[in-house]
């Protein structure tokens, strides 16, 4: 509603100054042709009186007379039926224009919308588990010190997953190209770091992580491209069953750096892979099956890293068989030296 009466207002101004422009120029071209017209009738009246001689009865410049406003009112018509021809082609192409002009910025405020409404569901969990437990906790009469710190705990572990949310959706409402400082980053470094700070889950899920990189160097932001790993390796180890083999693995391929993460857990159905990038997309088997924590971001936040890296993702999964996730970053222009 609100970008239709903006549609409209847009429409009117462009209309405006289509209007303005025809008719401006059609008043100068009825007044240039109108000189025009009057100089021709004066030219063949004095042709006209040096060949026959003055007209007494002034018969002759009469019809002449006559001519010329005739001349002058189908100039007038033609003038008037050109501007409202103006008036609808132009009324239908500014029409046409202003919705093209506010699409972009209608679709951004219904995706910002969306953003708004899906992060303050995804808020509303935690808090309302917090707050439940807290009321429950108030109305008991003798709150024993066990139940006390058992409820510090549990709500703390609610804000490390506020805290978590709303880290994540910093990032993807803030972040833009500019706003990243770039370095030369060492891939090996980060697939390091990376594999390190997710050996605490890895062990707890009995997963073995293998690594192999060669010395990749891409020009980009060193904690980004390790928050990008991150979320891969945990998603892998989150999504693997235990017992099972996670591998990282970095090399040079077509003038990129190619950094996968392979899997040999649950997998993804192929209804779901179009959708796994989306904010707060969670396939199903992630919702009910094995209650496995997050919130939909991370794969969000790791294509917003690569893209901000001019880079690309991509996945291939088979259900039960395992995912591998292949991240492709464009390489500086000196290598270092692969020994
Ligand atoms: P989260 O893991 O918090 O649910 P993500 O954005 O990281 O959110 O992932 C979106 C969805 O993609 C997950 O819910 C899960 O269904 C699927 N997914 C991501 N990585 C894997 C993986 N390695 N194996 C299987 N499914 C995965």
């Amino acid at each position: 509603m609100m970008f239709h009466s903006a549609a409209l207002k847009l429409t009117m101004w462009y209309l405006a100054i289509i209007m303005a422009l025809s008719i401006g120029l059609s008043v100068a071209l009825y007044y240039v042709s109108n000189i025009e017209l009057t100089k021709s009738a004066n030219r063949t009246l004095d042709f006209y009186n040096i060949v026959f001689g003055p007209d007494d009865k002034g018969a002759f410049s009469n019809e002449r007379l006559q001519q010329l406003s005739k001349d002058r009112a189908h100039l007038r018509n033609n003038l008037v039926l050109f501007n409202v021809g103006v008036l609808l082609v132009g009324g239908g192409a500014s029409y046409a224009l202003a919705r093209r002009t506010l699409q972009p910025i209608e679709e951004a405020l219904e995706a910002q919308k969306r953003f708004t409404g899906d992060a303050s569901h995804e808020l509303r969990t935690p808090l309302t588990a917090m707050q439940t437990e807290i009321e429950v906790a108030l109305r008991s009469p003798s709150l024993s010190k066990k139940e006390a710190t058992d409820l510090l705990k549990s709500n703390l572990e609610e804000v490390g997953k506020l805290r978590n949310l709303s880290e994540g959706l910093l990032i993807l409402a803030t972040a833009s190209n500019n706003d990243l400082p770039k370095q030369k980053v060492l891939i090996k470094d980060a697939v390091e770091q990376a594999a390190q700070a997710v050996a605490k889950l890895a062990k707890s899920r009995k997963i073995s992580i293998k690594t192999s990189a060669r010395p990749i160097q891409v020009v980009g932001n060193h904690q980004q491209i390790l928050n990008l790993l991150s979320i891969l390796l945990d998603n892998a180890i989150k999504y693997s069953q235990p017992g099972g083999e996670v591998e990282l693995t970095a090399k040079i391929s077509d003038q990129q750096a190619i950094i996968s993460v392979i899997d040999h857990g649950q997998g993804i159905e192929a209804s779901d892979l179009p959708y796994i990038f989306e904010r707060f997309y969670r396939a199903d088997a992630s919702r009910s099956k094995n209650h496995i924590e997050g919130y939909g971001l991370g794969l969000a936040i790791a294509k917003k890293i690569v893209d901000l890296h001019n880079g690309s993702i991509e996945v291939a999964s088979t259900p039960n068989m395992g995912s591998t996730f292949i991240v492709k970053l464009p390489l500086t222009k000196h290598q270092p030296i692969d020994i």
